[in-house]
């Protein structure tokens, strides 16, 4: 219930928190643009639409993207659920009674049964049995300090099950597609989706804590090339249908579970090597993340790196023979690209394919598009063997590079501006909007009688391509007067001539 109007101390203006935006008309309108865009390429290509949830259960994000990698160790947006009616323990608790309704909670789920939970209830039993024995023996110095160690290993439970505003969508994908048993489904699964994703990250242009993807998935039971290069033919046309111009695609491949793992070994102890030379940064991911420093964009590391053992060198034969002939296929297909040896990604989940795409305009934040295959994912989430591929593209740099290329521009939005004068021209002028607005022309009607020269002023303000005029004489005649809001010019037309025309003056401007 609104607390009534507050007192003027009280009153604070609100404002979106760092690192989140609103997207307003009309630039709303060239997201919807690009959107639609990648929908109509999209569903050429057989691909449909995934809505998805926008939080998730932690642990997912944890296993699919990694515990070592950025987005899982600083960047997730993580809460715990709402607890149950479950008391926290204090002085007045009976620890034996209190471990037992925790132990059944657990295994009721009432409260969340993960690792580190489980971990806890072995916690509380065994300061439960020091607690006794001290009890026994009286000996009070023992019973408090066992208390208070009960006290506070119960205090670490997590009774809300731990959830995260989801980073990215194909762990979410994956999920969905174990739990609704897509497996079954005939052929490989192509689905795609569109929204907001959700990183702590340091705001700044093209970089946002709430961002939005274009994403989209193949999964199914075949890793031919051949899927990893539609996938790559798809994006490139719908960055062709967006009209971004001057995109750059890289690509790459970064081997499988039986030849990553040896590379990954060469390449720590040849980066041990020359650890002194490396950032702070850098000297971390020997250990943690070893390909993630190829990702470094220090100068200082530079020709260090350019020097350091490459994955092509060291693929098996089948992950060679799968790059080969994606080669092969985008030839066919004839795609542009550029191979980046050191493209790795940074998430835990990819293997072999790996491609970007970075436009112009944006700064350092130039990368429009990632993805991979990442065929091990689905298993490792708990479903059955299955192969997969997709990409993720980053709405907010896709509009900000057409921005900076002057496409940013939206055509005028309001057809015809119904400029009504006299009491009498209002009823016609409400029934004639609904019928140019069911021919699907956009309309503004004035919810009030304006003045003659008011009313153009704004119809010339909201960028109206047209303004027809209803006077009590036009409604007399039917003759109404249909002005050019860009020269001036203008005739007088009966409504059937009036709509044919419209149709034709404006699908120029429409399209
Ligand atoms: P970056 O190296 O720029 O941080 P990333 O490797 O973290 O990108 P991915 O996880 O591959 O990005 O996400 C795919 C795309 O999503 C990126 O290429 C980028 O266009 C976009 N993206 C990622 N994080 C953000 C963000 N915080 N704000 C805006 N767009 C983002
Ligand atoms: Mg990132």
């Amino acid at each position: 219930m609104s607390e009534g109007p507050a007192k003027k101390e009280d009153r604070r203006k609100f404002q979106a928190i760092k690192g989140v935006r609103d997207i307003l008309p009309p630039a709303s309108a060239l997201w919807n643009r690009v959107e639609q865009a990648a929908r109509d390429v999209f569903e050429s290509y057989n691909f449909a639409d995934i809505r998805l949830p926008i939080f998730e259960d932690t642990a997912l994000f944890s296993r699919s993207i990694g515990l070592e990698t950025d987005i899982v160790m600083k960047e997730t947006f993580t809460f715990d659920d709402k607890p149950p009616d479950l008391p926290r323990p204090n002085s007045f608790t009976d620890p034996e009674d209190y471990t037992a309704a925790i132990e059944h909670a657990l295994k009721t789920d009432q409260i969340p049964h993960t690792a580190e939970n489980q971990i806890i209830l072995d916690g509380l039993k065994y300061h439960l049995s020091d607690l006794r024995n001290a009890i026994e023996k009286s000996d009070f110095e023992a019973e408090e300090t066992a208390r208070a160690k009960w006290t506070a290993s119960a205090n670490d439970l997590r009774f809300g099950q731990p959830l995260t505003l989801r980073p990215e969508a194909t762990a979410s994908v994956c999920r969905a597609y174990i739990e609704h048993g897509m497996h079954t489904l005939p052929g490989n699964v192509k689905l795609y989706y569109i929204g907001p994703m959700f990183r702590r990250e340091r705001p700044q242009k093209g970089r946002y804590r709430q961002f939005y993807q274009i994403g989209a998935e193949v999964l199914g039971p075949s890793d031919a090339p051949a899927i990893d290069a539609e996938l790559i033919e798809m994006l490139v046309a719908f960055f062709d249908r967006a009209g971004l111009a001057q995109t750059h695609l890289f690509v790459n491949s970064i081997g499988c579970k039986d030849c990553r793992p040896k590379y990954v070994d060469l390449l720590r102890a040849e980066l041990q090597k020359v650890k002194d030379k490396l950032g702070p940064d850098s000297q971390r991911r020997i250990d943690t993340n070893p390909l993630r420093v190829l990702d470094s964009k220090l100068p200082e590391e530079q020709p260090i790196i350019e020097k350091l053992p490459r994955i092509a060198d060291h693929l098996c034969d089948a992950c060679k023979q799968h790059f080969a002939a994606l080669k092969d296929e985008l030839a066919l297909r004839g795609i542009a690209y550029e191979i980046n040896w050191r493209l790795v990604r940074g998430l835990d989940y990819y293997t072999r394919t790996t491609f970007e795409v970075t436009a112009a305009g944006l700064g350092s934040q130039n990368a429009v598009c990632g993805g991979g295959r990442y065929d091990g994912l689905v298993e490792l989430l708990g479903g059955p063997p299955t192969k997969g591929i997709g990409f993720a593209i980053g709405t907010d740099r896709v509009i900000l590079a057409l921005e900076d290329a002057g496409k940013g521009q939206p055509k005028p939005r309001v057809d015809v501006f119904l400029a009504w004068m006299g009491a009498a021209a209002y009823a016609p002028a409400v029934s004639l909007a609904r019928r140019l607005r069911r021919e699907g022309f956009a309309v503004e009607l004035p919810p009030e009688e304006m003045k003659f020269k008011k009313s153009l002023g704004l119809a010339d303000k909201l960028g109206a391509a047209f303004a027809l005029i209803l006077g009590e004489d036009e409604v007399a005649s039917g003759q109404l007067t249909l002005k050019r809001l860009s020269d001036g010019s203008q005739q007088k037309l009966a409504e059937p001539e009036l709509l044919a025309y419209l149709k034709s003056n404006l699908r120029d401007t429409r399209a």
